[in-house]
């Protein structure tokens, strides 16, 4: 939906199209054969403003394509590719454009062709803007435009990645177009070409799924299911927990994950996290074993750091040492003097304060600040003073204010004689979040406070050149999300480089990351069932570590005037964290443990016309079908010298026991690990109702009680996935 790539293509809004944006560029470093599918929105995502009295104006520039980095998709013949679509009742021209990204291309759609009408021109106006109808819209041209687009251009990936659910119309598409080449009905092409998929989620809460009422997917994809020889209900189903439930909304996230082979999270927190969200889908699973891992999001290290922070890499690793493998670079980073590391932050802290000045500056004069206050502005901040950074979205639950929880305390942190702080923020709250707004407008209001107002600037209109020009030179990122409901987190990854250190919750990637010797973590890890108790305690910690250990640490120098932990600190964090978050092991994780697994089960699945692909929708249909009447009998449990034997019997309505494993399992408790293991047939009387019995025996370390047999599917070709029911005894 969105790619951050640079200043100059502004057709991103955050952390999603920074992810893709930066996976993209890693791709071309690493040589990985990828494009990238996307939108070219007229005016992109909007651009901010803040006004006198502190509210947030919407602005939207519009994108000239003669002045974005694009060119149009040239035909052989030379003439312009344009796509036809057909949204219901009326065909419309979708523009091609492509975009040079190292090695790699990214591809970009856009309807403002003159032959549309006017309303349809206007689908890519803009990025996140609208209602859902025309959200539904960029997502069809997304999903089955795109996937036109890559036939149109002869590319046939082995592998198609979702990057969020937005996109998961791709899999129909897909889907259809296996249907076409290989003469075989919907099911079968679905089965086959879903091994190749792999679908990334990127949100932490059930309400940043999109979801269309049934009314609209009716209206928008009748005709895509008769493309696909389904009934519409068919469809639906795709996108509902309950297939039956004629009320319940199309979840894209639903058919993201009916459609691909794998599903990964983008921190190790948000997969325990997605786990529970999509649990859904596999009724009746125990929570750990939805098939859902995780890959934690890194950043593109060559777009984030500052010219200094390279300068100072390319002494200590090499020249191109983001390209290599990263092996050996955290040891030869560590070889760095304190004197040479001190004075890379203090240029980069310095640089930054220019800069905060002069926008701060320009920003009052455009307001009609008077002389005197232009002065002011001309001298707020200090070059020597430690300066926090803190950038988001100003959404409610990202908790950009709890700095201001205790207004007091906090200005009193800022303006400690001795150990003075300062803080630049930044963000923007969508158009339509009203009270994300008010959040913007309590900070604007606390910096205009005369006793702190030298501490703080509020910098409108967060973009990545802001961001780049932040990163590079604040010494501490404070991030203050309510756990766990930040997915993964970018912004404070992208300090690490330039030796910026990390305070913040742990939450998403910071609770992976965070050791107490390169950084701080506010509070331990807990979740509390109210927010007023959450915020008490997470403040609390947020001012304490402020007050006692962070400020402390800064300003306690050597001889040579050096504060030698903090600088310990910051070896520590960029040698340890800046290779293991960086866009480079993103993407060598993906490739190896997504994209090359997904090619060869494409590849296998689609065998001599799917051979497998047809085995396994076989099984699954036989499974459907019968999986009601399978039941349990009796369950025997024998101790044995310190052995349990467990012994059940088991009716399997007809399905051959290969086509299922019969389980042992046993939750995790008190810190026993769970139990699962397979459970061996040892009788058979045909003829009878329960015709099996299996059996197995486990260590009796447990009580009996903990254990209960389970049936579940299984085939050696069908994907984690496709398994998606258990029986428990009991
Ligand atoms: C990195 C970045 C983001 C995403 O940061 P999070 O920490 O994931 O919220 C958003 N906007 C800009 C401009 C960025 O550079």
């Amino acid at each position: 939906m969105e790619y951050m790539l640079s200043e100059a293509l502004p057709i991103h809004s955050g952390g999603l199209g920074n992810v893709a944006g930066d996976q993209l560029k890693a791709a071309s470093d690493l040589g990985v054969p990828v494009v990238g599918v996307g939108l070219l929105y007229q005016q992109g995502y909007f651009r901010q403003e803040i006004d006198a009295h502190g509210d947030q104006l919407a602005l939207y520039p519009v994108n000239e394509p003669n002045q974005v980095p694009i060119r149009p998709v040239r035909n052989v013949d030379g003439s312009w590719l344009r796509l036809p679509v057909t949204l219901p009742g009326i065909k419309i021209w979708i523009r091609t454009w492509e975009v040079q990204v190292g090695r790699t291309k990214l591809y970009l759609m856009d309807t403002n062709d003159p032959a549309n009408l006017a309303h349809d021109r206007a689908i890519t106006s803009e990025l996140y803007g609208g209602g859902s109808e025309l959200r539904l819209k960029q997502e069809l041209l997304l999903g089955g435009g795109g996937w036109m687009l890559l036939e149109a251009l002869g590319i046939k990936p082995e592998v198609c990645h979702l990057n969020e659910g937005h996109a998961a119309f791709a899999v129909l598409e897909r889907a259809h177009s296996y249907m076409k080449e290989n003469g075989v009905p919907f099911q079968h092409a679905l089965a086959v070409t879903r091994a190749g998929n792999v679908f990334t989620t990127h949100t932490a809460v059930d309400a940043g799924f999109d979801r269309f009422s049934p009314q609209l997917i009716c209206q928008y994809l009748t005709l895509l299911a008769e493309r696909l020889g389904i009934t519409l209900n068919e469809l639906l189903a795709l996108g509902r927990a309950n297939p039956d439930d004629h009320s319940e909304p199309f979840n894209m996230a639903y058919l993201a994950i009916r459609g691909s082979g794998s599903v990964n999270a983008v921190s190790r927190l948000h997969a325990t996290v997605s786990r529970r969200l999509f649990q859904p889908l596999f009724p009746r699973f125990p929570e750990a074993d939805v098939p859902i891992r995780h890959v934690t999001n890194g950043i593109h290290v060559p777009t984030w750091d500052s010219a200094g922070a390279d300068a100072l890499w390319t002494e200590m690793c090499g020249k191109g040492v983001w390209r290599g493998d990263l092996c050996d670079i955290e040891e030869k980073f560590r070889a760095v003097d304190d004197r040479r590391l001190w004075t890379m932050r203090n240029l980069g802290r310095t640089a930054l304060v220019e800069y905060a000045r002069d926008r701060f500056l320009r920003h009052e004069a455009g307001h009609g600040a008077s002389p005197l206050q232009l002065d002011e502005a001309r001298s707020v901040l200090d070059p020597d003073v430690l300066t926090l950074g803190l950038a988001r979205r100003f959404a409610t639950y990202k908790r950009p204010t709890l700095l201001l929880y205790d207004r007091e305390r906090f200005a009193r942190i800022l303006t400690n004689s001795q150990r003075p702080v300062q803080l630049i923020l930044a963000g923007k709250a969508h158009p339509q979040d009203l009270p994300g707004q008010a959040l913007i407008r309590e900070w604007v209001d606390f910096a205009r406070r005369p006793d702190v107002r030298s501490h703080v600037v509020f910098l409108s209109d967060y973009d990545m050149l802001v961001a780049q020009h932040m990163l590079a030179g604040v010494d501490v990122w404070v991030n203050t999300p309510k756990r766990p409901w930040e997915a993964c987190g970018t912004s404070g990854m992208k300090v690490l480089v330039n030796g910026g250190l990390n305070l913040s919750v742990l939450d998403g990637w910071w609770a992976e990351a965070y050791s107490p010797n390169v950084g701080w973590a506010i509070g331990n890890g807990d979740e509390f069932p109210d927010d007023a108790a959450a915020d008490r305690a997470d403040a609390e910690a947020l001012y304490t570590l402020l007050e006692n250990e962070v400020a402390p640490e800064f300003y306690d120098r050597d001889d040579n005037g050096i504060p030698a932990a903090w600088v310990a600190r910051i070896r520590e964090s960029m040698a340890l964290l800046t290779p293991a978050f960086s866009a480079n092991r993103t993407v060598r994780q993906y490739t190896e443990e997504h994209y090359l697994p997904a090619a060869a089960a494409y590849t296998a699945c689609a065998q001599s016309l799917g051979r497998a692909g047809t085995l396994v929708l076989a099984w699954r249909q036989d499974i459907a079908r019968r999986w009601k009447n399978v039941r349990f009998g009796q369950l025997e449990v024998v101790r044995h010298d310190n052995q349990l034997m467990f012994e059940v019997e088991v009716s399997l309505a007809g399905i051959d026991p290969s086509a299922v494993r019969v389980e042992l399992y046993a939750a995790a408790r008190n810190g026993d690990a769970p139990v699962c293991q397979q459970m061996l047939r040892k009788a058979f009387r045909p003829g009878t109702a329960l015709a099996y019995t299996y059996s197995t025996t486990t260590p009796a370390t447990r009580p009996a009680t903990d254990f209960t047999p389970r049936i579940v599917p299984h085939h050696p070709k069908a994907l984690p996935l496709e398994i998606d029911r258990i029986l428990w005894q009991k």
